[in-house]
């Protein structure tokens, strides 16, 4: 029996996360489900699987969904705040925790997990771009199992020899991570500014979070899952090649010295690698259905097209700078999206804000996590002046 935390349960990969977990009763017990303010959805999964706590991190929706659960879920506690997602993250109960917050809200819980040597199954990337050193130093000294749930870095793994470590690299030469160039990878340059937030959020292969989604369409969710490739695999940016490829079938690839190259393929469909790093290393029913090869008939490659993803080519500046400068981009991204879903900032802007504030913001060295958090602040400063001067 694996008891499981699941931080940002009422989101796309919590949801599935649950779909994964209730598939197999025997194997996982939940011990926490965390939301931010959607407490109606959270009631409901309490209802569903009767969880030790449940923790909304809006302090001010606590007392709400106490009510919400006093008569269905009596024996579910209720705690709230940051404290109250450390908490559940680092509870000696649990064996597992699915990180699955999106932004930087979720590097706490998830760093504090990964210092208690949990098994930690990371969906947050973003945790990781932001604080990338501290982060592997936490899991290295807390002795935590980390497990990508990425569908490109859980097909890395998937492809990597099982020796591959920081003194054995196995043979392998570099990594492919694919991307599916998201919405917008063919329409006419000059209409990009006028996409809307809906536009964005239809992503063609994916159901995902809102953020997630416009930064697939941006593609600055390729570079942040370039930089977390670089922390999870050990490898420089200077390894892993972004091959755009839209059908989403093979999740990514991994060349060896010897010319072999490995993928994993797949429906695109988070309940796999999900249910992968839940199992590991056994396998277990997801719920996906089998690959249909013969329907999905080809399988097409293109090079990224950097004028038309100016936020890929910003995160690949980044992850060359180092220090603080995958901080920097990575607050100011999550500030400029939020501006694009709010209607403040056109799409093209989000690549604008980025580029103005990756000059602007002093890059440093930062050591200690409240140097990550000034240098996380700064950015975000930074970016909403920029935002409010241009909006
Ligand atoms: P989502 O927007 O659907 O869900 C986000 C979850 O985080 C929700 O449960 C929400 O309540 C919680 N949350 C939001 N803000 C919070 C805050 N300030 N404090 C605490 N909790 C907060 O997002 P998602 O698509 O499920 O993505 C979650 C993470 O997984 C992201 O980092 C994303 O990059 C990553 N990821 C998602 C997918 C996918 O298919 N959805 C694929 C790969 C990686
Ligand atoms: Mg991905």
């Amino acid at each position: 029996m694996q008891t499981l935390t699941i931080l940002g349960a009422t989101g796309s990969i919590g949801i599935s996360t649950l779909d994964v977990a209730a598939r197999h009763p025997e194997r996982f017990v939940i011990f926490a489900l965390t939301c931010h303010s959607r407490i109606a959805e959270l009631a409901e999964q309490c209802r569903k699987f009767n969880p030790r706590y449940a923790v909304v991190s809006d302090t001010s929706k606590s007392e709400e969904l106490k009510q919400l659960l006093s008569i269905d879920c009596p024996n579910t506690e209720v705690l709230s705040g940051v404290d109250g997602l450390s908490f559940v993250a680092i509870a000696a109960e649990v064996d597992t925790v699915m990180a699955a917050i999106v932004g930087a809200a979720g590097l706490l819980p998830t760093l504090d997990a990964a210092k208690a040597g949990k098994r930690v199954l990371l969906a947050n990337k973003e945790a990781l771009v932001m604080a990338g050193p501290l982060f592997m130093s936490a899991v290295q000294e807390g002795g935590a199992t980390l497990l990508p749930i990425d569908s490109e870095h859980n097909a890395i793994f998937q492809c990597l020899p099982t020796d591959y470590g920081i003194e054995s690299r196995g043979g392998v030469r570099k990594i492919l991570l694919t991307a599916s160039g998201g919405p917008f990878r063919t329409i006419a340059l000059d209409d990009l500014s006028s996409m809307t937030p809906q536009q964005a959020c239809a992503h063609p292969n994916w159901d995902m979070g809102k953020k997630i989604s416009v930064d697939s369409a941006t593609m600055m969710n390729k570079g942040l899952e370039l930089i977390e490739a670089c922390w999870l695999f050990g490898v420089s940016s200077k390894e892993v090649e972004v091959v755009i490829h839209p059908q989403s079938i093979i999740h990514s690839m991994v060349e060896y010295i010897d010319g072999s190259v490995l993928a994993q393929l797949g429906n695109p469909d988070m309940r796999t690698p999900i249910a992968h790093a839940m199992a590991w290393p056994e396998r277990i029913d997801s719920g996906v259905s089998s690959l249909d090869i013969i329907s999905a008939a080809r399988l097409d490659f293109e090079a990224p097209d950097l004028e038309r993803f100016p936020c890929l080519a910003l995160a690949m500046r980044a992850a060359e700078m180092g220090g603080s400068a995958p901080t920097v981009l990575n607050a100011a991204n999550e500030v400029a999206v939020d501006a694009f879903l709010h209607g403040r900032i056109a799409f093209t802007q989000i690549a604008e804000i980025v580029s103005s504030t990756l000059n602007q913001v002093e890059v440093t060295e930062p050591e200690t996590l409240e140097a990550v958090q000034l240098c996380d602040q700064q950015a975000r400063e930074y970016a909403l002046a920029r935002i409010d001067r241009i909006s």
